[in-house]
């Protein structure tokens, strides 16, 4: 049997780490032949070695000539840096798969090279599709490309969806683990440090999607994300607070059947599922054994406390470039949050206010989109600049 050839971009990161056991472990299957960063070139040379991998890219150019300096990649790799290096490794020939999981919208260009150059896209990195789903679709759809969710809650919903006919299917349900901060008064919230907001109770994963997960931004992008990538009405995307984190989504059929997904929270079985597409083989890791009790709580979430998660739904429901607005603003007011420059509650008021100065309009082009981009974040960088959050 022919081997998938794997470029891994983000593979230094949470999701690269998981993507890279589940490769490990079939590598009857699977085989990386590309991987990429953002600046860590150590780690980096560390996978190239393991996996014999001959085509690197790392994004910061710095890095990248320090790493050529001192040859840490050896004479048979061959090295890039900058958008270019990252587009190169998406569309290698060798290549038939792109796993998607760099931080943020940084994916969105190698993501639409790769779909261009005819490779089914694994993709992690849902800000791509909250920023540029409507483009991303249309050239996936145009070039017969598949693009599939490693995301948890989505790789649920592909799984309990299993082709089934549009006419058939109600809702989708997300489930939300409701972060640490679940059950913590709004007056408390004004509080939450950093060190605080980077402790997920169930997952581990990279800074800026934990703090998402903690406000339930994370939530947010996803119900945007799962609009793209299944074609739903922002009707039918609920969403379900599942404090333990084993029911990772459901589908509602029209006949009021729920189909729904389980497994421990770990990304391995979302990435070894995509990767394995449509072959079924045994995981990386233990899997539910039902030996001990388990109770399985859903409750609705609390929009008032979790203001993140009503502002992308308006936002969604406005359509245009709202989403791609909502998206810019949450990832600099993140990053502002993480650098202790504005408080927990300021990430929500950012965003807010952001979105009330950029009017609404339906994009053209990707080029609009990105413009867009470009002003949001400049507009929640003067925010923070003149005014206390
Ligand atoms: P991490 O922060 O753990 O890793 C980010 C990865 O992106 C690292 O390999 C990093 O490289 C790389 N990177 C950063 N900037 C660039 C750049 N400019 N060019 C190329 N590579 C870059 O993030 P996660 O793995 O947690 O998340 C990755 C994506 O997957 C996000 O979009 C997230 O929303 C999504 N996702 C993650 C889940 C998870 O469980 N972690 C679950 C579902 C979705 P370096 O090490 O050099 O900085
Ligand atoms: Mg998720």
């Amino acid at each position: 049997m022919n081997k998938k050839g794997i470029v891994l971009l983000g593979a230094t990161g949470s999701i690269g780490e998981n993507s890279l056991r589940v490769i490990r472990a079939n590598s009857d299957r699977l085989k990386l032949v590309g991987i990429a960063s953002g600046s860590r070139a150590e780690p980096l040379a560390a996978i190239a070695r393991e996996f014999g991998v001959r085509h690197v890219a790392l994004f910061d150019e710095k890095s990248c000539t320090d790493a050529q300096n001192c040859g840490l990649f050896g004479t048979e790799v061959n090295l890039s840096s900058g958008i270019d290096g990252l587009n190169r490794l998406a569309t290698l020939p060798e290549a038939d798969v792109a796993v998607v999981a760099v931080v943020g919208t940084m994916g969105l260009h190698p993501t639409l090279a790769a779909i261009e150059a005819g490779k089914e896209i694994a993709l992690a990195s849902k800000e791509v599709l909250v920023l540029a789903g409507k483009f991303v679709m249309a050239a996936a759809r145009a070039k017969g490309v598949r693009v599939l969710p490693v995301d948890s809650e989505h790789n649920a919903v592909f799984q309990c969806l299993n082709g089934a006919p549009e006419h058939e299917v109600a809702r989708i349900i997300l489930t939300a683990s409701g972060g640490p901060f679940l059950n913590l008064s709004w007056e408390k919230m004004a509080a939450i440090t950093p060190e605080q907001a980077l402790q997920h109770p169930n997952w581990s994963m990279g800074a800026k999607i934990t703090v998402d997960s903690s406000t339930m931004a994370n939530k947010g992008l996803e119900l945007i994300e799962a609009r793209w990538l299944f074609g739903m009405e922002p009707g039918q995307i609920k969403v379900v607070v599942h404090p333990q984190s084993i029911v990772h989504s459901m589908v509602e059929y029209v006949d009021g059947s729920i189909l729904a997904q389980l497994s421990p929270p770990s990304m391995t079985f979302a990435i070894q599922h995509v990767l394995l597409f449509p072959e079924r083989k045994p995981g990386v890791e233990p899997t539910l054994t039902f030996e001990d009790t388990m109770n399985l709580e859903f409750r609705p979430p609390d929009l008032t406390r979790f203001p993140c998660l009503r502002l992308a739904r308006e936002s969604m429901e406005a359509a245009g470039v709202a989403p791609a607005v909502f998206n810019a603003a949450n990832e600099v007011a993140v990053e502002a949050f993480l650098g202790k420059r504005i408080s927990y509650p300021g990430i929500s008021d950012l965003i807010d206010q952001t979105l009330q100065n950029i009017e609404n309009l339906e994009p053209a082009n990707l080029e609009e989109v990105l413009d867009i981009d470009r002003s949001a974040r400049r507009v929640t960088n003067d925010l923070i600049k003149k005014h206390e959050f």
